[in-house]
């Protein structure tokens, strides 16, 4: 069977973006690939992050894989931190990267924009997340399309490593998903919807309340003319509503377009909420019996043992490639 790896980080709820670009591939995902899924902690530390929060959502997103339909018999679900192989082929991939490659990333310039001072691992980020790939030995990564870029380094990375130190690492595809790639912030839908947006208002999580759901919804960015219809361009915040009832519902934009012709905003708009609370209900029961039970922890546990041994397995050959430490 084929290996698939996927990281997301603990830094917030889960967002409509991350479960409508990534969750809900997973699921379906894990029945045709030996699956690996990983809480990137490490990759949260790379902006400040309080210790309390961190926890907490590490905590919280472990619950939110298992209660959107992962299934830990089937798949490897592990925090990153608990893994020391990812760290240590972590410097083995930025001791192959030029600052130049990764200075060009768009994710870099975009967190780093108008600070006076970042940290160095927000630079050092796309190595590290190339490790957490390629110690599995990943055959397909599945991600949103702010992660493609990412993806080609680390597919870069991997044929560098392999053309100087022989062939080790397995190169890996990225998938992308059929619809919905990008759903965009509420407020500023021309900005992809991100979890650790300050603000609010512009991003639907998963564990927002009916009533929170539908404030936000209402109070979406649209447009004056008041016609519900397809146009990213012209029309990004009702295009947005448009491919988020669409990626949840299944049913194509056109048919949404016509369901709404002569509609109004604020129609659309309560339609569409309705659409994602009742899909999140479900979820939300799942997560509630889930997130302070022992069971949680022993998922974990189990997940961190079997990560460790397959990443340790790739960890040990890359170093003996590269003559690192003693021949064992
Ligand atoms: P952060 O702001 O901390 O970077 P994020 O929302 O971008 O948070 P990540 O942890 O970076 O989330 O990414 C988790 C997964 O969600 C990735 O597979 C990514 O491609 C996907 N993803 C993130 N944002 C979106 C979005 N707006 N639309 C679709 N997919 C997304
Ligand atoms: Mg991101």
């Amino acid at each position: 069977m084929k290996k698939l790896f996927s990281g997301v980080q603990p830094t917030g709820t889960i967002t409509l973006g991350n479960y409508i670009g990534a969750f809900t591939q997973f699921t379906a995902l894990q029945n045709d690939y030996e699956c690996v899924f990983c809480i990137v902690d490490q990759h949260a530390i790379t902006m400040p992050q309080d210790p309390e929060q961190l926890r907490k959502h590490i905590r919280s997103l472990a619950a939110l894989y298992l209660a959107v339909g992962i299934d830990p018999e089937k798949s490897v679900l592990f925090v990153q931190s608990e893994v020391p192989a990812h760290a240590q082929a972590g410097w083995i991939m930025q001791c192959i990267s030029s600052i130049g490659e990764l200075e060009r990333m768009t994710q870099f310039k975009d967190k780093s924009d108008g600070k006076d001072s970042v940290s160095a691992a927000l630079l050092t980020y796309p190595p590290l997340m190339a490790a957490d790939i390629l110690i599995y030995q990943t055959d397909i990564v599945p991600v949103g399309d702010d992660q493609k870029q990412h993806i080609e380094l680390t597919r870069d990375l991997a044929e560098r490593f392999n053309k100087r130190y022989g062939e080790v690492l397995t190169i890996p595809e990225i998938q992308l998903p059929k619809s919905g790639a990008r759903i965009k912030s509420l407020q500023e839908p021309t900005k992809k919807m991100s979890k650790s947006d300050p603000n609010q208002k512009a991003t639907i999580r998963i564990l927002d309340t009916p009533k929170e759901i539908e404030k936000k919804v209402k109070s979406a960015m649209t447009d004056s003319e008041g016609i519900v219809a397809y146009d990213p361009t012209n029309k990004p915040g009702v295009s947005n509503l448009l491919s988020i009832e669409s990626a949840l519902t299944d049913v194509s934009i056109e048919t949404l377009v016509q369901k709404y012709d002569g509609k109004g905003y604020g129609d659309f708009k309560a339609s569409v909420a309705q659409v994602i609370i009742e899909h999140f209900a479900p979820i939300q029961a799942r997560y509630e019996q889930l997130i302070n039970s022992s069971e949680l922890d022993d998922i974990l546990d189990r997940g961190a043992e079997k990560a460790n041994v397959l990443a340790k397995a790739t960890l040990a050959k890359m170093e003996d490639a590269m003559g690192l430490g003693r021949r064992r």
